[in-house]
């Protein structure tokens, strides 16, 4: 079974050709950064212009690489949700339209549930795990019962825990994309030099908050008369360590859900681009280790957006007969708990 994926959901173009027996036949990811750069973040409009413009040839190169025709895909998934409305239509039309043209099934995917099920591509990983999703824009923890069957045990109240990176690197001049920046500025950071709080830690249940934190480093900068490389060091070594413990908590709190709801430890799963911190993957590493259970991390380039995900998702739903018809919609709010009763009967 192959199936071409598509992924127009934010600021990365993708296609990727993925098989039954998960394999990776191609993999093409176009970065929107420099667009986006001189904004300081992801511009809808520009980004649904970048979509138009990069993806036809992007799926040429996919197919080739796959040395493929496309009379030999089995299916097309394109991302229909959620994310910025103008880059969806993009990805969902052309998913149609090769579907049509080519009498193939389509599988409009939910961006999320192909994060969530990343894991199953990477690693022979059975149901049930529990997923942290870490992204720019989404912030929750997940139990994975099944291909539709979502469980959200908690996620952010205000900022995404990329967001509050990205954020919190802005406020500390290290540019954008700010994840990365932050996490490099932290290296020889001292994290115990600025004392930050550590929003719901030891509270109970999964919800996490992330702006309190990206404002208290605000009233740290602005309470200094400069901010030298060595401070921005250590504030974004404390920044990071913060996060850690915060989202260490709420993974111990998620765990002993997902134990009592499944009667198994774990394992669990970590996804979205901010999985790519190294101090992040340490401490999940940590906590799984002590709760007799292992971290699954995908590597770092199937773990922020990418095609691959997304027809992985389409293999999973073609095995289980849940296609799409050409009318399916896109959905620029799209949560796990919405994915549609048809479906989650399809996928038990
Ligand atoms: P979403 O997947 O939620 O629709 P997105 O496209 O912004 O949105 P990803 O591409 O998965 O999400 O992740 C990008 C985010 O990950 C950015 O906020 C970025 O700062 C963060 N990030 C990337 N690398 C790191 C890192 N090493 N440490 C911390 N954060 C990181
Ligand atoms: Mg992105
Ligand atoms: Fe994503």
């Amino acid at each position: 079974m192959r199936v071409l994926g598509i992924e127009t959901s934010c600021d990365e173009t993708a296609a990727a050709v993925v098989d039954g027996e998960r394999r990776l036949l191609s993999n093409l990811v176009v970065s929107q950064l420099d667009e986006h750069r001189p904004f300081g973040g992801v511009v809808p409009e520009v980004a649904a212009r970048a979509h138009l413009e990069y993806l036809d040839s992007l799926i040429a190169r996919a197919m080739d690489d796959a040395g493929l025709g496309y009379g030999e895909l089995d299916g097309v998934a394109a991302t229909a949700g959620p994310g910025l409305i103008g880059g969806l239509f993009v990805g969902l039309m052309t998913g149609k339209a090769i579907a049509a043209a080519r009498d193939l099934p389509l599988m409009a995917v939910n961006h999320l549930e192909a994060h969530a099920l990343t894991a199953r591509l990477t690693d022979d990983l059975p149901f049930p795990y529990l997923l942290l999703l870490v992204s720019g824009g989404h912030c929750q923890l997940v139990a994975v019962g099944g291909v539709g069957r979502y469980t959200v045990y908690g996620g952010t109240v205000d900022d995404a825990v990329g967001e509050a990176f990205d954020k919190t690197a802005k406020l500390l001049g290290l540019g954008y994309p700010g994840g990365p920046a932050l996490e490099r500025a932290a290296v020889d950071g001292d994290p115990a030099r600025f004392p930050l709080p550590r929003p719901m830690l030891g509270r109970e249940g999964c919800r996490m908050s992330f702006s309190g934190l990206k404002t208290a480093v605000r009233h740290t900068v602005e309470r200094l008369d400069t901010l030298d490389e060595r401070t921005v060091g250590d504030l974004a070594a404390a920044f990071q360590a913060a996060v850690a413990d915060v989202l260490a908590d709420r993974c111990a709190n998620a765990l002993d859900a997902f134990a009592r709801d499944h009667g198994v430890p774990g394992p669990l799963v970590v996804a979205g681009g901010v999985a790519a911190n190294a101090a992040l993957r340490a401490r999940l590493e940590d906590l799984a280790g002590a709760r007799g259970t292992r971290l699954v991390a995908p590597p770092l380039g199937l773990c922020s957006d990418n095609a691959a995900m997304i027809g992985w998702a389409g293999v999973e739903r073609l095995r289980l007969g849940c296609t799409d018809g050409l009318d399916a919609r896109a959905r620029p709010r799209w949560p796990l708990t919405e994915m549609s009763p048809a479906d989650v009967e399809k996928g038990a």
